[in-house]
């Protein structure tokens, strides 16, 4: 279990008790039958909004819980660490990164018809930018929004859209100028409007129980009055939403870790190998220290980014910094973990054959790596 961050006080452990509670009694009880099928129940949002989980951050007036950006992580962290389903818990939070723009930027008007339901879990919401044809490369997006009248007709393609088999509120990067990243708006799409398809929904390495899709657009109209905030200006919510989703993504890793952590920590001291439990090798206690120590280094910076994220200075470059520390600590610590279990850390059953698998998304989503030490250099 994680000790509580210095600047956490009884509201982050109330909503830690919380989230807790849910994860113990929703989530872990189905998880490996929820990874297997691929996708968790629509109810569950519901769920979540009604035990005080899903509009943690948002504002009150908009029909969230408060808080912050360190009482949404701290959820995160008590849904991973207690739920065992990395998946759902993805699913669950792509709000986290699809409403953010629409609470900075949108009108009155689009709050109350997008943010208020998806926070009580009637509506999903995700975020679209990625395409098959751009990834990193944000400004290079295809996908356009031409004008007609009142409203815009969207022609292109998206792609990885977590939450986009079943969304109905889709916050989408579109082209309604020219090339780069001048030309960029955000456009709140509805599922459903004629021209939405999902053309596929993708299969994944890890995060099993979150659904993924493609996502085609032919001659979408959609109402102009969907605009979040002003035409061609959308690069830069974009750009500030990726810090604080870096920040949720390094949150992820430092719980998956601790988890494989803990299951390794039981199972060394079950398991014996020479007569002794594998915990009596010395060569096991020091990976269990190797092991927890990337960890405590992941969650330092972690804290450190939120520290400045809530004294309203958000550091994109200690945050990229912080999300490629987290990711290798958590990939060390996955691989270190299906070592430790033997043959056993190879069978689809063990929790950290999962873990291991969930892993690996950390170095590409929401910022590879690379981008991620373009960004730190530029800096230097
Ligand atoms: C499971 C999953 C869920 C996702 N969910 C979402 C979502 O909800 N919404 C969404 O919009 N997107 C989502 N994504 C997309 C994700 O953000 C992109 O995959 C990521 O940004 C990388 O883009 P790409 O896959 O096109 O890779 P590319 O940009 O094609 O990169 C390929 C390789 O080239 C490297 N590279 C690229 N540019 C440079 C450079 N300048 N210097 C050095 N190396 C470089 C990259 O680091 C990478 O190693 C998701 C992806 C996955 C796998």
């Amino acid at each position: 279990m994680f000790a509580p961050a210095h600047f956490e006080d009884e509201s982050h452990a109330q909503l830690r008790q919380q989230a807790r509670r849910f994860a113990e009694t929703r989530i872990a009880p189905h998880a490996s039958e929820w990874e297997e099928a691929g996708i968790f129940p629509r109810e569950l949002y519901v769920e979540a909004a009604e035990a005080g989980l899903l509009g943690v951050s948002f504002p009150e007036s908009m029909g969230g819980q408060g808080g912050d950006l360190s009482h949404q992580l701290a959820v995160t962290e008590e849904l991973i660490l207690h739920g065992h389903s990395v998946g759902t818990v993805v699913g669950l939070g792509t709000h986290g990164i699809g409403l953010p723009p629409l609470v900075a930027y949108g009108t009155d008007a689009q709050r109350e018809r997008f943010v208020a339901p998806v926070l009580r879990g009637e509506k999903i919401a995700c975020l679209a930018i990625s395409e098959p044809g751009a990834g990193s490369d944000v400004a290079r997006i295809r996908t356009t929004a031409k004008r007609d009248g009142d409203h815009y007709v969207v022609d292109g393609a998206k792609t990885f859209i977590s939450s986009g088999t079943r969304a109905d509120v889709i916050t989408t990067a579109v082209r309604t100028g020219g090339p780069g990243h001048e030309g960029v708006s955000l456009l709140v799409i509805e599922g459903g409007t004629p021209g939405l398809t999902v053309s596929k929904s993708l299969k994944k390495m890890g995060w099993w129980a979150s659904d993924t899709a493609e996502l085609s657009f032919e001659g979408v109209r959609v109402p102009a009055e969907n605009l979040i905030g002003i035409e061609n200006a959308g690069f830069v919510p974009i750009m500030q939403n990726f810090v604080s989703e870096r920040l949720g993504l390094v949150a992820h890793c430092v719980a998956i870790a601790q988890l494989a952590l803990q299951a390794s920590q039981r199972y060394v001291k079950e398991r014996e190998a020479f007569g002794k439990p594998l915990v009596g090798f010395q060569v096991t206690r020091h990976k269990l220290a190797e092991m927890a120590t990337r960890i405590a280094a992941a969650r330092a910076l972690m804290h450190d980014c939120l520290q400045r994220h809530l004294a309203g200075s958000p550091n994109p470059v200690m945050a990229a910094m912080a999300k490629n520390v987290a990711t290798d600590a958590c990939s060390f610590v996955c691989d270190h973990a299906v070592q430790l279990h033997g043959g056993y850390g190879y069978i689809r059953e063990t929790l950290v054959e999962r873990l291991y698998r969930d892993a690996r998304l950390y170095p590409i989503g929401g910022g590879t790596r690379e981008i991620m030490n373009e960004l730190i250099s530029k800096s230097l």
